[in-house]
């Protein structure tokens, strides 16, 4: 892609909600401005950027709040708003000062208190969606009472979107006394939205077609994802093999090391992300299931997570299983010995599996996962998906069979070729002239304009 005469001076300031799933595709669509010839500013925590060099591929990383020292989400969510929102205003304030002042703040939807400060300073306002278009389209029905709670009856019908089952909808939605103010949270993202100038979406347009078409009915949507290096949608090598960063440290040399060693498609990789906590009970069944399968897996379990492992897992495993604290994800799902990924379906990680043409078992947890994880199995046809028992826990033997299912027999392989068909069109989507390419062209020659 040939650059656009760059303008150095102008300038781009992106704030992501600080955890892994928002700041990894943040970071990356930054780095993709800054490849088009935008000056780009990334600001996250101090702890946040500490893992992070002050300059990663054209994007600084500047720090917006000190380290917010929480118990919930809610709290997080509360408290990066109150500092944040501090001193957003005297960081673009200094910028204008030193001569690089700021033309457009890009913001996490999660946060839309942004958009406020952008328009009390004259700057344009991008609203980032960081989970799928159909959560989004969930949410907006409800914020504007087409879908009111608490919900009535077993399904749903929503415009651009499958009759969704009520346990399909994100679980703020349906169990709203586990998650009693975050609904409220998650809503007041379209509070303001109207006044947003851009609003972005990290999926693309063949994955989600129906919905995105409604929504951009709504508003003038653009789909800019998948917000995956480039390297690993077409194997090129480059230098940028990070995906953001990591606020986990990978076990990166032992997890590669123990790939290359296993045959094409004969690992199944374990991750529920970084924010689901498991059960004792279930991290065992869990475990017995893996064992039971009768193949290699890779398991994801955060230290944080360590002590429910099974205290017998160690010595079963040393044959077929490694388990790591954390692993380079997308390393880990480009290796050819892994032949499906037991997901919790976070959005990134769901857009991660179908990009990389990884088929998956869903094992959805809780927020979008569970909408995510209906669309895995019934749109986009490359998964299959645990089933629940009457005590809430996934038994061992249904972990089993849906591994196999996944891994072996007609129904693994076409399943497989389901994901490899999305990894395509994934692929063609960033690709230049694909529709999200040039729908980030078309934000950054307006934006060069401004
Ligand atoms: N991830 C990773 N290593 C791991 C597990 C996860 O790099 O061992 C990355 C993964 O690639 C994804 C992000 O962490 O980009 C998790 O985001 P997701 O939306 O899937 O789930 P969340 O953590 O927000 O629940």
């Amino acid at each position: 892609m040939e650059k656009h005469e760059a303008d150095e001076k102008t300038h781009i300031v992106i704030i992501p909600f600080p955890v892994q799933g928002h700041i990894n595709p943040m970071l990356q669509f930054s780095k993709r401005l800054a490849s088009k010839g935008l000056r780009v500013t990334l600001l996250t925590t101090t702890s946040n950027k500490e893992s992070l060099q002050s300059e990663t591929n054209g994007v600084i990383v500047e720090s917006i709040s000190n380290n917010l020292d929480v118990a919930s989400i809610e709290a997080l969510v509360d408290r990066f708003k109150t500092v944040a929102s501090q001193s957003l205003p005297e960081i673009i304030a200094k910028y204008g000062a030193s001569g690089y002042p700021v033309s457009c703040l890009v913001y996490d939807s999660v946060m839309p208190w942004a958009l406020d400060i952008a328009k009390q300073l004259g700057l344009t306002g991008a609203s980032f969606f960081t989970q799928a278009c159909a959560v989004g389209a969930i949410y907006c029905n409800i914020q504007r009472g087409l879908l009111s709670l608490p919900l009535e009856g077993t399904t749903v019908s929503i415009a651009g979107l499958p009759t969704l089952s009520i346990s399909d909808l994100p679980s703020f939605v349906y169990d709203r006394e586990s998650y009693p103010s975050l609904v409220d949270r998650v809503l007041d993202r379209f509070s303001n939205v109207d006044q947003a100038d851009w609003i972005f979406f990290n999926t693309f347009d063949h994955l989600e077609e129906e919905v995105v078409n409604w929504m951009a009915s709504q508003w003038p949507i653009k789909t800019i994802g998948p917000t995956i290096p480039s390297m690993y949608l077409d194997k090129r090598l480059t230098d940028d093999k990070d995906y953001g960063l990591s606020l986990f440290k990978p076990d990166a040399a032992a997890c590669m090391n123990w790939l290359d060693n296993k045959q094409i498609g004969s690992v199944v990789y374990v991750s529920f992300g970084s924010l689901a906590n498991l059960g004792e009970e279930q991290m065992d069944e869990l475990a017995c299931g893996l064992m039971r399968s009768n193949n290699y897996f890779l398991w994801v379990v955060r230290a944080s997570e360590g002590s429910k492992l099974p205290s017998n897992l160690k010595a079963e495993t040393s044959e077929k299983g490694l388990v790591v604290n954390w692993c380079p994800q997308l390393e880990v799902l480009s290796h050819q010995a892994v032949g499906c990924f037991m997901t919790h379906c976070g959005w990134n990680s769901t857009l991660e599996a179908l990009s990389l043409g990884v088929p998956m078992v869903a094992m959805p947890q809780w927020t979008d996962q569970t909408t995510n994880a209906k669309f895995v199995v019934d749109v986009w046809q490359a998964g299959v998906r645990v089933k629940v028992n009457e005590k809430g826990i996934v038994g061992r033997e249904e972990i089993e069979v849906c591994i196999k299912e996944v891994m072996e027999g007609e129904r693994g392989k076409e399943l497989k070729r389901n994901a490899v068909k999305w990894k395509v069109l994934a692929k063609e989507a960033v690709d230049e002239g694909g529709s999200s390419d040039k729908n980030i062209e078309d934000f950054v020659s307006k934006i060069l304009c401004t």
